[in-house]
This record gives C-alpha cells, sequence and structure tokens, in this order.
C-alpha cells in the first residue's frame, strides 16, 4: 500500500499535470494489485477523483470531523462517503501540534470511520521522545486510540516519527521493522476482535530510500508526504514497491 499526503499543497493546474507525469512514469498501471491512494486537499478531492477515475489510484482525504450538523468549517464522514471517498488520514502529527488534537478527539473520528471508511490512523514519536528512548511507550500510549475497538479488516497504522517528517532524515529500516513488528502486537492485543493491521512507514521517503524500507518484514508499504507532489517520483515509490515480493 502507498498512499500520498500532499497536505495543504497542489491546485487545479498542478493536478492535471501530476496525473500525466505519473502515468509517463508507472509500470503497467493497470495490472498491479497494489492499493495506492491520494490524499489531496479535500476542496480538491471532486475535480482529483475525476483525473484519476482512468487509473488504478484510490482517493482520500488527508481528516475528517467526527459529527455533522453545527460544526463550522467541518466535513463530515457522511459527506465523504457521498463523494466516493476511498480513505481517511487521521491523527498527523501535524494535526496534533497545530491544531491540538489528542487521543480522545482521534478516537472519536476513528469511531465515526470504522466500518464506513478505511482509516489510516498516524502515530509517531518527537525527536525528543526518540533521545530518550521512550518511543514504544509513545507509540503504546497514541495507541490506546483503539482500544476494545472492533477494528474493520481495512484498519491501518502509518508509524511517522515526527523527526523524520520532511527532514530528510529517517530511523534505520532494522529499526522501523522492529517498531511495525510492536505496532502489529499492541493493535491485534488491544482491538476486541483482535486486528493485526498493516503498517506503513512515513517521514523523508523518496525514490532513492524506499526499497530499503520496503524489503523489510513487517513494512506493509509508504505514507508519502513532499515525494508525492511530483507525478513521477510518487510512480517511482510505486514501480519500487511493485517489484518487491510481499
Ligand atoms: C507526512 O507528513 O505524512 C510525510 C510522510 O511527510 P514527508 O514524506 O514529506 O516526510
Amino acid at each position: 500500500m502507498i498512499i500520498a499526503n500532499w497536505k495543504c499543497n497542489g491546485s487545479i493546474e498542478m493536478m492535471l499535470s501530476w496525473t500525466d507525469d505519473y502515468v509517463k512514469e508507472c509500470d503497467d498501471i493497470h495490472t498491479f494489485d497494489t492499493f495506492v491512494g491520494v490524499a489531496p486537499p479535500s476542496i480538491y478531492f471532486e475535480t482529483f477523483s475525476v483525473e484519476i477515475s482512468h487509473l488504478n489510484i484510490l482517493g482520500g482525504v488527508q481528516d475528517i470531523d467526527y459529527l455533522d450538523g453545527s460544526r463550522t468549517g467541518a466535513i463530515s464522514v457522511d459527506m465523504l462517503i457521498d463523494l466516493g471517498c476511498d480513505f481517511s488520514i487521521i491523527g498527523h502529527s501535524e494535526r496534533r501540534q497545530i491544531f491540538n488534537e489528542d487521543n480522545n478527539l482521534i478516537r472519536k473520528k476513528l469511531k465515526s470511520l470504522n466500518e464506513k471508511i478505511m482509516t489510516i490512523l498516524c502515530i509517531g514519536e518527537t525527536k525528543e521522545e526518540n533521545d530518550k528512548g521512550i518511543t514504544k511507550d509513545v507509540l503504546k500510549n497514541q495507541l490506546e486510540i483503539v482500544n476494545g475497538l472492533d477494528l474493520d479488516t481495512q484498519f491501518t497504522v502509518a508509524y511517522e516519527p515526527v523527526w523524520a517528517i520532511g527532514s530528510g532524515i529517517t530511523p534505520k529500516p532494522k529499526d522501523i521493522n522492529e517498531i511495525h513488528k510492536y505496532i502489529k502486537d499492541v493493535v491485534q492485543s488491544n482491538s476486541v476482535n483482535n486486528r493485526t493491521p498493516k503498517v506503513l512507514y512515513g517521514g523523508s521517503v523518496t525514490d532513492k530510500n524506499a526499497e530499503s524500507f520496503f524489503t523489510e518484514e513487517f513494512v506493509d508499504g509508504a505514507l508519502v508526504g513532499g515525494a508525492s507532489l511530483d507525478g513521477s517520483s510518487f510512480a517511482s515509490i510505486v514501480n519500487i514497491f511493485n517489484g518487491i515480493d510481499k
């Protein structure tokens, strides 16, 4: 599974050239089985959906609100179902840091999406937490979001160390692998239906380093920020993933 998170970037013009570049670079776009998803800014979701309708790409969003009604500026799950949205990212560290989102709110979002729209829950430790050697404790705390929930089959976690996002620095692939195994075990034991999720790695993934992550046993794919803004770089990452026997 390879997911693009465009964050608050892009324009109508960019979307048109992005798909052209993606198609030129991506091998055999009609036959591979990989889940490839792109989350543009929600305001562009419909236009982008039309652009990708002939491709093996699914359209998603970067966040949602957990209720509808008197919530100015919000976009609800039912509205996204109306638009044919295939997945939503939630819990991104930028949402936690800039918009002060906490586990309590993110759990409400997960509950509103569960069994309706596939969820990608982002978790990750800060540099300071990593330096202190408390990464697993931090992740365990963030994963309390799934406690006691019956998780749907497509529930996915993205491990995104905050210090790796947009920095060009990444953990070593073997360390990522160990953390992914840990995440799978925690979710498996904390969810009511003992769901073992797919776990994606996110944080400075490019077409230069992607292979080193994808060859690790417990890395099920990537969540890509910066490098996904270029259709041809993103397609290269998809090609690399498809070349690895998972
Ligand atoms: C992200 O923020 O989800 C992300 C993966 O960003 P980048 O690839 O730019 O580090």
